[in-house]
């Protein structure tokens, strides 16, 4: 394992803000992680564990404790169509290896950026795709009984944007590694809304995973930043979800309301537009002109700043529609 002292967490993740942390261990084996859980049990300092940083927020004074990030690579196919990955594998590497072979399952979660052992965390999903609908099972440490064990998808309780790892067992569990299960084939039709309109105004007829992911990767590239580009941690805020009675409420308000298979929603990126803010630069930190729900961060040098723009938003759609925005990105705090 290796240790680091000091480092600032602005390079540590993709919103580029934070000050420095205490410690950084990268584990290289399971072996090194009871060490480093010791390491930091020694200095009673408290552990946050890091992917890639996408959608994690640091703060001016930093982390005084131990982040750990894992540095686990390797995939491998496991029989009967299931797929083990090592949560140190980039992500968007993953779904390349798997649409180059004709599996299905994973094609529209192309470039979201991040590490395999996150994915599960927040549930990650796009364009009608979510990792629940294909996980199997993670292998973790259980830092809180001090042993290594396996959990299944009934363990995490998936729901939007949410699993147990982020929520009733937040921080609990050190993922080592996800195995999901894909299927040789295609995925089913009608395909989420912006891909089918890609697909006619390009006469595509090609629906083979390795397609579908072309296709999703030109469709966020013309509307998301690329995190190596522009600091930005993706989507800032989630989409509001409604039960049956609100979304006709919302409906005889003229809001438009998504219906589909994992309830109604309403997207904020358009109340965010609507309130007037698409493409506005608010303290350094500019609403994507091409996607309002994605803030970038342009000029921002502190939390404070990410924290006044966020305000301004939140509260004139809350003003405006009477819907509380809530932040998709967690943040690392000495609190
Ligand atoms: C431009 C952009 C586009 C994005 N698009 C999407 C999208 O379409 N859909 C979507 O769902 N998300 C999206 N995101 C958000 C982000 O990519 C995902 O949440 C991703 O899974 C984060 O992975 P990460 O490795 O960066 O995790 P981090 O941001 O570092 O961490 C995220 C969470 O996972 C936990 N975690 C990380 N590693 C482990 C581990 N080994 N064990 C246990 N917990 C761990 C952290 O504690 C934290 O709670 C986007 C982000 C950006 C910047």
């Amino acid at each position: 394992m290796r240790i680091s002292e000091n480092i600032l967490i602005s390079s540590l993740t993709t919103m580029r803000l934070g000050g420095p942390a205490k410690y950084v261990i990268e584990i290289e084996q399971p072996a090194e992680i009871p060490e480093a859980y010791n390491f930091a049990a020694q200095q009673n300092l408290p552990v946050f564990i890091l992917g890639y940083g996408a959608n994690v927020i640091g703060h001016d004074d930093g982390f005084n404790g131990v982040i750990l990030i894992n540095r686990m690579r390797g995939i491998e196919i496991v029989t009967g169509g299931q797929i083990k990955i090592m949560g140190g594998e980039y992500w968007d590497d993953v779904v390349s290896y798997t649409c180059e072979r004709g599996l299905t399952g994973i094609e529209a979660l192309s470039k979201i950026p991040g590490y395999a052992a996150a994915a599960p965390v927040q549930n990650i999903g796009a364009y009608g795709q979510d990792i629940s609908q294909t996980f199997v099972s993670a292998d973790v440490y259980d830092s809180a009984a001090g042993t290594f064990k396996t959990l299944g998808r009934q363990d995490l309780n998936f729901s939007y944007r949410k699993s147990a790892l982020n929520t009733t067992a937040k921080g609990r569990f050190f993922v080592i590694s996800i195995t999901l299960a894909l299927k040789h084939g295609q995925m089913p039709r009608p395909f989420y809304n912006s891909i089918e309109r890609h697909i006619e105004e390009h006469a595509i007829t090609d629906f083979s995973p390795q397609s579908i992911r072309t296709i999703v990767s030109a469709i966020r590239a013309a509307k998301l930043p690329d995190p190596r580009e522009k600091a930005s941690a993706g989507s800032f805020f989630k989409n509001i979800y409604l039960t049956a009675a609100e979304a006709d409420f919302a409906e005889s308000k003229g809001y438009p309301v998504h219906r589909g298979q994992d309830g109604n929603k309403i997207n904020s990126g358009w109340l965010i537009e609507q309130a007037g803010f698409k493409g506005a630069l608010l303290h350094g930190i500019r609403v994507s002109p091409t996607a309002a729900l994605v803030l970038i961060n342009e000029s921002a040098t502190s939390y404070a700043d990410l924290a006044a723009a966020r305000s301004e938003i939140v509260t004139k759609v809350y003003d405006k529609f009477g819907y509380w925005l809530e932040q998709e990105p967690v943040e690392i705090t000495n609190k």
